[in-house]
């Protein structure tokens, strides 16, 4: 009857309500758990750095107190050198934590101006040499004598280079990283290589993910949110990154951007 046919048309239709309802309750699930995860990672090396720093200033209060003099020069310099170091690893921790609340709120703005890529790839290359050389990875940069010009955001394009090489200089094994700038298509390839641990191929596909980190025997440290930056930096200025990696043989991260100046603007020089 019309009404048995109601009746069964409504159970039907409870029936797709739950089974949505169960989809989206796994999936609230899944979103929980990995926030919970990331909560407890961020946590974690939000806290690693302030040990050493906390460590150090009540060190040097000791001294302070143990001498009623001034205090030798080079023992307050090791102090201040090391607390500035976990000072920096903690605002890059916390800068990273802001962009990506700022990604997720739609709120990330780029401030577009006319630039000489070669310059700004050599200028974060040589601030980041003693840094590099601390692990005694060597930065070799190959970029040939021309100019690539562009509307790009200054800032955003050092931390998307400064995020690479750091990389590349963190999983790099103490070996050489080469950087490399060359025009293509109008605008401009940057290659960030090492020889280092390499991915496994089941990682690649995801590791341009938010809280992505490729698991290893050893903890490297890290949020997991440097690429999945980097990709949306590279992607607000119009271009793409992709990796090539091999375990055990080192990767590379090549970014593409485009000019937006037109291809007769990125001129050869002569
Ligand atoms: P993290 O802060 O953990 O380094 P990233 O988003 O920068 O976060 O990188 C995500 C993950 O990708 C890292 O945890 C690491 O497992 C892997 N990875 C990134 N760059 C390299 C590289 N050059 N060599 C090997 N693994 C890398």
């Amino acid at each position: 009857s019309t009404s048995d046919l109601a009746f069964a048309k409504e159970l039907a239709h409870r029936a797709a309500l739950s089974l949505e309802n169960a989809r989206l309750y796994a999936e609230a699930r899944e979103a929980i758990r990995l926030r919970d995860e990331f909560m407890s990672i961020a946590s974690h090396e939000l806290k690693t750095p302030l040990t050493p720093l906390s460590l150090k200033l009540q060190a040097l209060s000791r001294e302070l107190a143990r001498h009623p003099g001034p205090v030798p020069r080079n023992l307050v310099e090791s102090y201040v050198a090391v607390g500035a170091r976990q000072v920096q690893k903690l605002a890059e921790l916390v800068g990273d934590l802001l962009d990506v609340s700022r990604i997720s709120a739609g709120r990330l703005s780029l401030e577009l101006e006319e630039l000489e890529l070669g310059s700004l790839v050599r200028d974060v290359v040589t601030r980041y040499e003693p840094q590099a050389a601390r692990t005694g990875s060597p930065l070799q940069l190959e970029a040939g004598d021309f100019d690539i010009v562009g509307r790009w955001d200054r800032l955003r394009l050092e931390q998307v280079i400064t995020n690479l090489v750091d990389n590349a200089v963190k999983y790099g094994n103490g070996r050489p990283i080469h950087v490399r700038l060359e025009p293509h298509d109008g605008g401009a390839r940057l290659t960030v290589r090492d020889e280092g641990i390499g991915i496994e191929p089941q990682h690649l596909p995801r590791l341009f993910g938010r809280f992505e980190r490729a698991v290893s025997e050893r903890n490297y440290g890290g949020l997991g949110l440097g690429l999945y930056i980097t990709r949306t930096l590279v992607e607000a200025m119009g271009g793409r990154v992709h990796v090539e990696s091999r375990l055990g043989r080192g990767s590379t991260f090549t970014v593409e951007l485009p000019s937006h100046l037109g291809a007769e603007q990125a001129r050869q020089a002569p």
